[in-house]
């Protein structure tokens, strides 16, 4: 139960040559811990969030979830990999407009095969998780953007991932939600063990996290604890 990125090298295409997004990054995140990623913008985060999502495929280097090697794996089984292994939370909730909260989560079982009728206790216990029981039959216009930001994470959780990929939570919320929704990133990874990374531009949330990575440049620095 963790996620592993082994010497991970990404490019794009780039005028006549390629931009190196992605430096030859290694990165470890046990089960049940927490990492969280820095670096300026343009500075590669999200594409290392992407490739571990396993939505983009890297240059080199592997990406190993859950134990498994990804690059051995077909299309049809990576798109089974992430709905059943992997949450992804994007910076912007991306919400249905026509669903309640609870409906946004229990679209999550159907893609993964379930039946939304019978998952739906599960997603009103995330909702409830979450802080929002009260609001399961609320749509998005009707929910703050904390409130969006908390049912996009419950979402994420439906289909009880084993890496959760977190990119910029807090970017359209003020300090004190912002920090809210971190506590509460912070607590779901240690009570359903997942291997979170979580990338933010926002250091003072950071006092919770198992480790902080630095991204310069594609280039991946985890300093040591002191
Ligand atoms: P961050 O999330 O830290 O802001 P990104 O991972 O989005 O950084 O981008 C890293 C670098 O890769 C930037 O220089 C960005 O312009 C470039 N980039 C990101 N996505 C693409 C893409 N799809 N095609 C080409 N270049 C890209
Ligand atoms: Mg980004």
């Amino acid at each position: 139960m963790s996620l592993n990125l082994d010497h991970v090298t990404l490019t794009y295409p780039d005028g006549d040559g390629r931009l190196t997004a992605l430096d030859d990054v290694g990165l470890d995140v046990p089960a049940g811990s927490i990492t969280a990623v820095v670096g300026p913008s343009g500075s590669g985060k999200s594409s290392l969030l992407a490739v571990a999502a396993t939505l983009i495929t890297p240059d080199s280097g592997r990406v190993v979830v859950d134990g498994v090697d990804t690059a051995g794996l077909s299309r049809t089984e990576l798109t089974t990999l992430r709905r059943s292994r992997i949450g992804i939370v994007f910076q912007q909730p991306n919400l249905l407009p026509s669903l309640t909260a609870v409906e946004q989560l229990q679209v999550m079982a159907h893609l993964d095969g379930r039946s939304p009728r019978a998952a739906r206790p599960r997603a009103l216990e995330l909702l409830d998780a979450v802080g929002l029981r009260d609001r399961a039959g609320s749509r998005p216009h009707q929910l703050s953007g904390g409130q969006r930001q908390r049912v996009n994470i419950a979402r994420a959780l439906m289909n009880d991932p084993v890496v959760l990929l977190v990119d910029e939570p807090t970017s359209a919320l003020d300090h004190e939600r912002g920090a809210a929704v971190i506590d509460l990133i912070t607590e779901l990874t240690h009570r359903r063990a997942t291997a979170t990374v979580l990338v933010t531009h926002d250091r003072t949330h950071l006092t919770a996290v198992d480790q902080v990575a630095e991204v310069h440049d594609g280039r991946l620095r985890v300093p040591a604890r002191a």
